[in-house]
């Protein structure tokens, strides 16, 4: 089945307001105890989630710092130890 990628705005908001009403519907027969048990659920999702793209945003952040200070590799292509910054590895010697 072909999904349908270009929605209106229209049928955006439908299926929007569907999904709520699915929601509030399957929340109104949850006992207090799932209720509360589906919301840790869904705190602790987004909060991997949340640390998820910080660790992207933070990888990002320390790649392309790197890149700015010093355009050199950081770890050796031959032994892959740590780059210490120099022109050869620490390590093997190997140029870097
Ligand atoms: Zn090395």
């Amino acid at each position: 089945m072909n999904e349908k990628m270009d929605y209106t705005r229209e049928e955006l908001e439908a299926i929007i307001e569907k999904s709520k009403r699915e929601l509030e519907e399957r929340l109104s027969k949850m006992t207090p105890e799932e209720r509360a048990e589906a919301e840790r659920k869904a705190q602790k999702a987004i909060e991997e989630d949340n640390a998820r793209i910080q660790k992207i945003l933070d990888d990002a952040a320390e790649y392309f710092s790197d890149k700015a200070t010093k355009d050199k590799p950081k770890f050796c292509a031959s032994c892959g130890a740590p780059s210490d910054g120099g022109n050869f590895c620490a390590y093997c010697g190997k140029p870097l």
